[in-house]
């Protein structure tokens, strides 16, 4: 496949597919799709706040003049794919039905409110201010779903057809793929993180290795992550490298009997030490913890707030 730049903007994949970059990817810097059939478009994922989501759209005025969205599709509830949807006035707005459901659980104003109180809060605050500090939060009205769907949905796109795969929880609760098999294209949610470290907030592993192995077994070219650089299937199969490793150094140390926090701080990166969001490995052992314990609630998010907090200031 040919090497797409990982610049910011909007960037024509084939005939019917683009993809919208933001670099460098990393907490907020999210990706977001454009499929265009004959005469209107669909949108896979809004962006993290109001002035990037419209800076996006206008972006996207050369392909949607002429094909209006008449499909927002939200890959997945976090606010990075799912806070500009109010700008996509009159536009059907599908989801997994587990993704609409999460979608109300967290007010972009409270999350605001958090990274507002920035180091006044101590080192979590500190590190909340790196992650979210650069969106603006307190202006927007979140805008849930129209439509969901559970299992697989097909849209057609004005003659593309495009198939909606659920494959959580996984990153999430509702995890959906956005694959279209005419231009052999996909656009992953946060199943993939490119050049950064998944975090895997619901689990289980499992759910998240097999969406893996689904696209690896599909027709693909080219593969649009949630962040980071558009890919190929290498980049699937290092995303559920680290995956497998990570849950078997996990279990290890599950049964030596050590905490979230030694075993996150003790296991060797390895060939993934040069991804970024290093820290997100406390998210991911918690999550193993909880599936061996079989605990049923979801994860502690302020605890692992803290606790990536303290790894990312060591
Ligand atoms: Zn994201």
């Amino acid at each position: 496949m040919p090497a797409w730049e990982y610049t910011k903007g909007l960037h024509e994949l084939g005939d019917h597919c683009f993809a919208y970059l933001q670099p460098d990817g990393s907490w907020g810097w999210s990706n977001a799709g454009l499929i265009k059939g004959n005469g209107t478009s669909l949108l896979v994922d809004t962006l993290f706040d109001l002035q990037l989501t419209g800076e996006m759209l206008d972006a996207m005025k050369r392909v949607t003049s002429h094909a209006p969205i008449a499909t927002l599709v939200n890959t997945h509830a976090n606010g990075d794919h799912c806070w500009g949807n109010e700008l996509v006035e009159g536009a059907e707005i599908i989801a997994s039905s587990a993704c609409a459901e999460e979608m109300g659980e967290l007010e972009p104003a409270v999350l605001g409110a958090f990274v507002d109180a920035g180091e006044e809060a101590g080192e979590v605050g500190a590190f909340m201010k790196v992650c979210f500090g650069p969106f603006k939060f307190d202006d927007i009205t979140l805008t849930p779903p129209t439509k969901t769907f559970q299992g697989r949905l097909d849209v057609d796109v004005a003659g593309t057809k495009v198939e909606l795969i659920e494959v959580g929880p996984a990153h999430t609760r509702g995890d959906v793929l956005a694959y279209v098999p005419s231009e052999k294209t996909i656009y992953t949610g946060d199943i993939l993180f490119i050049d950064g470290t998944p975090i895997v907030w619901a689990g289980p592993f499992a759910n998240w290795i097999k969406a893996c192995d689904l696209m690896l077994d599909l027709d693909l070219e080219t593969i649009v992550p949630g962040h980071g650089p558009v890919t190929d299937k290498n980049g699937v199969r290092a995303v559920r490298d680290y995956l497998a490793y990570v849950e078997v150094e996990a279990r290890k140390r599950h049964e030596a009997g050590m905490t979230v926090e030694e075993a996150a701080r003790d296991i060797s990166l390895g060939q993934f030490t040069t991804w970024g969001e290093k820290e997100r490995i406390a998210v991911n052992v918690d999550t193993i913890y909880r599936e061996l314990s079989g605990e049923s609630g979801g994860p502690d998010v302020a605890r692992l707030f803290t606790l990536m907090a303290e790894m990312y200031a060591a």
